[in-house]
Formats: C-alpha cells, structure tokens, sequence
C-alpha cells in the first residue's frame, strides 16, 4: 500500500477551509466509494508527484487539459514569457489576434471567435448567441452530457421526451428548468419527436459530439447527421460543445473529423496549454449578434489574458507536431487491449470505449452507447479498481463516468508499466 500519510492529513485539513476539501465535486472521491483524494505537489511530463513522494503515471490529464504534459518546455517558456512582460492589460493585444488565427485557421465552421475563462463560460456564451440569433428560448440536450456548471444546463430531463426538464441541483429555478428538454443521446425518434412538438420554439441543440462525459462515447453512425437535419429543418441552430473534444483526436475540432459541422462551436481545455480557457466560435452572420456589434452581451475582465493567449498559442505549436495524435491512439488501443485480455483472463465483464488517445473502462456485460447503459455499469466495482490502480502508482478520474487520456509525454515504457498494473489490478478485483 501506498503511504497518503500527509496527503490524508492536509485532505483533513482541506475539509475546514474549502467546501468537501475540494473545488471541483469531481476531484472527491465520492464516485469511487468515498476516501480522500490525493494532494499532489508536482507534475513532470506524464507524471504526478504527491506530497508524501509517491510518484503515478497520470491518465487524468487534469480532466483533459493536459494534452501536452505538465511542464512542456515550450508552453513553460511562454508563461515565462508572459509573466515577465505582464499577464493582463485589459486592452487589447497581439497574442489574442495569433491565436484566433491559430483557431479560426484549424477550425473551418469558424470565421469568429471570442476567448472566455473557462468552457462553462463559452457553453453559455454560445446559448445566448443562438437564443438572440434566432428569437427563441428552448435549448434541447442529451442526458449524460455536461456543458459545465451554469443553471440552464445542470437541467436534465430524465423522463423521457414528452416532458419538459426538471432541475438537477438545487438553486436552479424551474423556470429555467422549462427551457431546456434534454433527450437520450444516439436515438434519433425521441430527440424527432421533442422537435415535431416544440421544434418551432428552439434556439438550439447543444451537442457533446463525442460524449467525454459518461465515458467516451462516440455517435453511432448516422445520428449527428439527423440531429443537424431534424434541427435545421425546424430552424433551430446546432451547437457543438467542443471543450473536450478540440484538439484531443485530431489538430483541430472533432466535427471535422466527425464530418458533420454545427452553427457554433465551444472550445476549453486541451487550447490552453493547462492555463484558464474557453473559447467560441462560429460564422460571420451569427457572431455577428455579440456585443459590441450586435445585442447579445457577453464579456469577461480576464478574458483573453496574455497569459492564457501565450500559453495556448505554444500549446496549439507543441501539438502540430507531425505523429502525436497517432502514437496517442496506438498507446490508447494498447491500454483497450490490456483492459480487455484481464478482463477475459480474470472472467471480469470489462467493456472498453477507446477513441484515439482516450478511453474509458466500463465493468459491464453489455456496450455502453448512451447514459442509461453508462449509469448501468458496476460503480462498486470501478471504485475499487479505481483505488487499486492508484495503488500501483497509476492516476486514473475518480469516476466510472470519466475517462482516461493520454499525453503526447507517455512512452512506451509508461504504457507497459500501466499494463502490468492492470494485470495486477484485475486479479485482485474478482
Ligand atoms: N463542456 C464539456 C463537454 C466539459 O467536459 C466541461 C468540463 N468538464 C465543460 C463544458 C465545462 O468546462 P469548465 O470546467 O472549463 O467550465
């Protein structure tokens, strides 16, 4: 067993100064039994360092940001850079005109952009574009997604298409439950009929492309093409929550990839080289409608910072490095294939969704291909694999719903070493 002597005690610690001894839910240990989470004191390429000196070779990728590693040298220098020179003028600079260039040039769906702190920011950002371009309130969504923290779209459905949203946290008002129907991703009829009945009176369809966020999932084929089909038809606007999905598979966004384009597009994470991001985008005709050229208001103090600019502008270089995205998604299928041969080899039903350099393992009988078959799998079973895991030295999301990611800093080595922890893991599972 690992010694989490100090980490345990400054967890405790943590508890009396900050809600559950974290700032974000989903660094607690509640979606893995419960326990304290590890503080860590320090990342180096693919590794994290805690404060009582175990090392981990680390899959969270601070929840997807850290596509680069922890301290590239390239990124490191720019923040250097930045910090030397000043990290915020609140006017206008350089950096911010590089790096929409940088986007709007990887992006085609995208002739504008506008920079925000975070993805929930841009999420919402991208909410009252559609609702001030098309004159219309309702959004629909997929269960299971999350598009960050923002009242509209902590709102999730759950029963069925016929009815409209009830909120998910307390503080979110039913009044803004009303405006939003949320309907299960990959089936086409539910989400057809929800536009047959309302589909006049929807601003947009907010859309993770590749759900990041009950797991990776990807659109069986043919279902993203009927979303933009059944949406336009109705007037509506398709919106692309990218936040996850930017960068990660490919130089650029996934709907290029995906091949099925949306009106907007919100970015975060992997663009910022780990510094606060989000960002969005879309045509001239409709980015047009923000503030201050057209009504819908949307700003930020931080916004565009230098020093977020700097950093995601080296990050955007470090990876078009020529082979990164393929080396990523051959040490992923690596990971899928060890997953899969101990779950054979220990008679564990382990499912793994891998797409390019991501994956996540489901202990379950059946594909997980939406919410329900992800909310089905064995939670106690993850949690204990979870901790085995941490165990061996190996950081993985403390949640059955996450998914691990691999950076262009894993070597091969790391990959084999993560391999032998798996098989370790699984024959102490049963
Ligand atoms: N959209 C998606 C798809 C996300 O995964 C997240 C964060 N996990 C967000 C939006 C919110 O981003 P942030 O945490 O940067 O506000």
């Amino acid at each position: 067993m690992l010694d989490h002597t100090e980490s345990n005690r400054l967890a405790n610690e943590a508890r009396q100064v900050i809600v559950g001894g974290v700032n974000s839910p989903s660094r607690s240990f509640k979606g893995v039994g419960g326990g304290d989470p590890v503080t860590m004191v320090k990342g180096d390429g693919a590794y994290l360092f805690d404060v009582d000196g175990n090392r981990y070779i680390d899959y969270l990728a601070a929840f997807g940001p850290i596509i680069t590693g922890f301290n590239h040298p390239h990124i490191v220098e720019a923040i250097k850079r930045s910090a030397e020179t000043g990290v915020l003028f609140g006017t206008p600079t350089e950096h911010e005109i590089k790096f929409a260039k940088m986007l709007t040039d990887a992006i085609p769906s995208m002739d504008k952009v506008r920079f925000t702190n975070s993805g929930t920011e841009a999420v919402m950002s991208t909410i009252r574009v559609a609702r001030a371009y098309t004159n219309r309130e309702l959004i629909v969504k997929f269960s299971g997604a999350y598009h960050g923290h923002f009242d509209l779209v902590l709102v999730e459905a759950g029963s069925g298409p016929s009815t409209l949203g009830a909120s998910d946290s307390a503080g979110v008002t039913n009044g803004t439950a009303k405006e939003v129907i949320t309907v299960p991703f990959n089936q086409v009829e539910p989400f057809k009929q929800v536009m047959e009945k309302w589909g006049h009176q929807v601003a947009a369809v907010l859309v993770e492309p590749i759900i990041g966020n009950f797991g990776m999932v990807a659109p069986v084929p043919g279902f993203l093409e009927a979303v933009n089909e059944i949406a336009h038809e109705f007037g509506a606007l398709v919106i692309y929550d990218e936040v996850i999905t930017n960068f990660r598979f490919r130089y650029g966004a996934a709907q290029d990839m995906l091949g099925v384009i949306p009106d907007l597009t919100a970015f975060g994470k992997s663009i910022g080289g780990g510094l606060p991001i989000g960002a969005y985008g879309g045509p001239d005709k409709i980015m047009n409608t923000v503030a201050p050229l057209g009504p819908a208001y949307q700003a930020g103090t931080m916004a565009g910072n230098p020093l977020s600019m700097q950093a995601g502008i080296a990050c955007l270089e470090v990876l078009q490095e020529p082979g990164i995205y393929e080396r990523m998604a051959n040490f992923a299928e690596q990971l899928k294939d060890a997953l899969l041969a101990a779950g054979t080899a220990h008679n564990i039903p382990t499912v793994v969704n891998q797409i390019g350099g991501s994956l996540t393992v489901y202990f379950s009988e059946h594909p997980v291909v939406n919410y329900e078959d992800a909310k089905n799998t064995d939670s106690e079973r993850f949690g204990r694999f979870f901790k085995l895991m941490l165990d061996e030295g190996i950081n993985l999301a403390p949640s059955k719903f996450e998914a691990w990611f691999l950076t262009i800093m894993h070597t091969q080595k790391d990959i084999d070493d993560t391999i032998v922890a798996i098989n370790n893991a699984f024959s102490k599972l049963t």
